[in-house]
């Protein structure tokens, strides 16, 4: 087999075109052939849940080589989502890596003061989330998310293949196109596990400190934006990692 090839930014937008109208399953079986280190980072949402068992499938566990299923614990995500970790672990025979902040929360709480989240959270957001993931892409070629066109206004331009400039590797968005009803009815139709917070009104799951129902926050209309609930004390509706900086 061929060694794969060096992407330049320039060759991954021209790729991108040419995958548009791919299915999730072929963009991730190219991404795979065309990387030679190809990290999937996931919140355990349920596009996460999806993507992972989809490479799960396609990448017997002795074909894994270059593959990475990773997640940022921040220290203060939901016992439910360190739970879901253990099932789809079991589940899938993949093992998730934890990246980690530099720093644990009892120096942040020494350097920054308590509580953080509640009076700066994009400092908390970054300590916690931004630059650990710019560390560890460092050693990647491609990042593989569960971002999709459907959960927010700022998400609306979604390729399935881009190049993110801020950390300098591909970044592969298989669902892109996929409506948040999709990804249900795949969870469905395979029986996986997901986290239990969806069915007691969280459409999208961060740090507990961060994270609501949506329906504290929004009334009646937490279907109209998949990230409602996330940070609802501020105007802030993204931790920083997929935003260009
Ligand atoms: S989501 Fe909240 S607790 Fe988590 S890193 Fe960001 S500000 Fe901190």
């Amino acid at each position: 087999m061929n060694a794969p090839r060096r992407w330049t930014p320039d060759a991954v937008r021209a790729r991108s075109r040419r995958l548009e109208e791919s299915s999730p399953q072929a963009v991730l079986r190219w991404a795979r052939g065309a990387f030679e280190r190809v990290a999937q980072g996931t919140g355990f949402g349920p596009s996460g849940v999806v993507i992972m068992h989809m490479l799960a499938r396609q990448a017997a566990p002795g074909e894994r080589d270059g593959l990475t299923f990773f997640f940022l614990d921040t220290g203060v995500l939901f016992e439910e989502t360190y739970a879901l970790r253990e099932r789809l672990e079991a589940r899938l025979g993949v093992h998730v890596r934890a990246v980690e902040p530099r720093i644990s929360l009892q120096e942040q709480a020494n350097v920054c003061g308590e509580a953080l989240w509640d009076r700066a959270p994009d400092q908390c957001c970054h300590i916690r989330k931004v630059r650990p993931l710019k560390r560890f892409l460092r050693g990647q070629d491609a990042w593989v998310t569960g971002v999709r066109r459907d959960q927010s206004e700022t998400r609306r331009e979604t390729k399935r293949l881009e190049w993110d400039e801020t950390h300098a590797v591909a970044k592969v968005n298989p669902l892109a196109a996929w409506t948040r009803e999709q990804v249900w009815a795949y969870i469905d139709r395979h029986d996986l596990p997901y986290n239990p917070l969806h069915d007691r009104g969280y459409p999208s799951i961060g740090c507990r400190p961060c994270t609501e129902p949506a329906a504290a926050a929004a009334g009646d209309d937490e279907e109209e934006n998949a990230r409602a609930g996330r940070w609802n004390e501020h105007e802030k509706t993204e931790c920083g990692l997929h935003l260009a900086e």
